[in-house]
């Protein structure tokens, strides 16, 4: 039976109560039907977000000094309660930002997975010994919170990369000041209700809802805060990092893509296919990791355009609630807008190969799926990250020249080789300036308990999920003990 969502009011969640709701600075409209309302956002002001960051730095005093095991059974809660709110959260995000239900629901078993992944770390082994050079004398490095982590996360993986942040900064110690993406805004404001629910103490997760320039910058530029873990645009994460290493704050930027997917001669042509249509066109296109760029070899571009247009009679446009949707709309009017500008370049400036003709009776943010070629390297069409339903074609001769087209891109943050000679796959992930670098698997699609992250523009230094969050939510201490 179909389950309704009663339209919602969002604020500011802080020390572990909903902010005083005053009047409403956003109305959120469903993107696969524009008519129907979701819910209202009222924002944080800046003193919210000085309140906010109080909270978090009173709370930390308690939940750095719980042991590790205790911390992990809070979030081993979190997780029983999120499996408990799963349809209904992922029901609220794919209405509140377009995402197609079956992958919104597959994303929050994800953030389900993390939050239990990193409860487990809570009483694993981390440190080191390190031989001292005296008699008797116990050196060792053990890791220690860094204190009030800043958290900024997007609209594209509404639930999924805020607990990928957040998970692994609880279990760390610290304690933490969320600015979520204001196309995510409601789905934030039910996980802190979520979260509350499964007992997390108030003050240890504060959420601040508001516009990236204002409420986001007041929280970069002003709050007392030790580390600040970003995801979104490349232009906004620069700047971010600039201001971190002005502040000497500990930070990570995880920023834009422009994948590439290579397709040699000896490829499985119809699997490379499928790989392919569903790393570029899955959530419309609406991923980091999404497949943006495919370079095929010239003895094989008929086979597999034959083969990638065969795919693509499978991908319908539906509303983002319909259980079969593939391809939903896309987020928001300033992403129709930004998207479509691309779309009329392709239009008038590149060759289309395929145009899906699928109709949709819904008024939303629909963009049809698009297949192009003819552009060069340096055509804005091949270096800048759409973020949408289109893909580019482009066919090479030889794999010095493929690996020179890869290469040739700002961003290396996932890339994938098909083939199925293994002289071809080893030389590619060696060669490849990619942080997420595959063999017969799409762009995207990682997973969680594997480093995440990009060469380039495409992120800063450090790597998220996995082990590496670890090392990127804590500081490291040399001990040194003589009796
Ligand atoms: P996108 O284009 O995907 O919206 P942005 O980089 O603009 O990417 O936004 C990602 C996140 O960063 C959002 O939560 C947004 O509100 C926030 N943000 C945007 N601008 C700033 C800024 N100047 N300072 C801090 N946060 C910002």
């Amino acid at each position: 039976m179909k389950q309704t969502i009663a339209t919602i009011h969002a604020s500011s969640w802080i020390n572990g109560m909903a902010t005083t709701i005053g009047h409403v600075d956003k109305y959120m409209y469903n993107p696969s039907r524009l008519s129907e309302l979701v819910g209202h956002l009222h924002y944080a002001n800046t003193a919210q977000v000085e309140e906010a960051e109080a909270a978090a730095h009173t709370a930390l005093k308690q939940w750095k000094a719980m042991t590790g095991e205790a911390r992990g059974a809070v979030l081993y809660q979190m997780a029983n309660k999120l499996e408990e709110h799963k349809d209904e959260l992922a029901q609220l995000a794919s209405r509140e930002m377009g995402k197609p239900i079956k992958e919104m629901t597959g994303e929050v078993g994800r953030g389900i997975q993390l939050l239990r992944y990193y409860a487990g770390e809570g009483v694993r082994a981390h440190g080191d010994v390190i031989p001292s050079s005296q008699h008797q004398v116990l050196q060792y490095k053990k890791h220690v919170p860094l204190g009030v982590v800043g958290v900024i996360t997007p609209w594209n993986f509404p639930v999924a990369i805020p607990i990928w942040k957040i998970a692994p900064a609880l279990i760390c110690g610290n304690t933490i000041v969320w600015k979520p993406a204001e196309q995510a805004s409601l789905s934030a404001f039910r996980l802190c209700e979520i979260f509350k629910e499964a007992g997390l103490p108030d003050g240890v997760i504060n959420m601040v809802l508001g516009k990236g320039q204002e409420v986001g910058r007041f929280l970069v530029e002003k709050a007392n805060i030790q580390c600040l873990s970003f995801t979104g645009s490349t232009v906004t994460g620069t700047t971010i990092a600039s201001t971190c290493a002005a502040r000497n704050i500990k930070y990570q930027t995880e920023m834009g893509g422009k994948n590439a997917a290579v397709v040699m001669p000896s490829a499985d042509l119809k699997s490379a296919a499928a790989a392919i249509a569903s790393g570029a066109f899955r959530s419309a296109g609406q991923k980091c990791t999404a497949t943006s760029r495919v370079y095929v070899h010239e003895d094989v571009q008929d086979a597999f355009l034959t083969a990638l247009k065969a795919e693509m009679t499978a991908v319908k446009l539906r509303p983002a609630d319909d259980p079969s949707c593939y391809l939903g709309p896309v987020a928001s009017k300033v992403q129709f807008d930004h998207v479509t500008d691309y779309i009329n370049m392709a239009q008038t400036e590149a060759t289309v190969l395929y145009e899906n003709d699928d109709t949709i009776q819904e008024d939303g943010y629909y963009i049809r799926p698009l297949i192009v070629t003819g552009v060069d390297n340096d055509h804005p069409l091949m270096t800048e990250e759409i973020f949408g339903p289109v893909v580019v074609v482009k066919t090479f001769s030889s794999y010095d020249e493929v690996i020179s087209f890869v290469n040739a891109s700002d961003y290396g943050l996932s890339g994938s080789i098909f083939t199925t000679t293994l002289d071809e796959a080893h030389r590619f992930l060696d060669d490849a300036n990619i942080g997420m670098v595959r063999v017969n698997l799409e762009t995207a699609g990682v997973e969680y308990q594997a480093p995440f992250g990009g060469m380039k523009q495409s992120s800063s230094h450090t790597r998220e999920q996995g082990q590496a969050a670890l090392q990127f939510f804590t500081n490291v201490k040399t001990c040194a003990v003589k009796f």
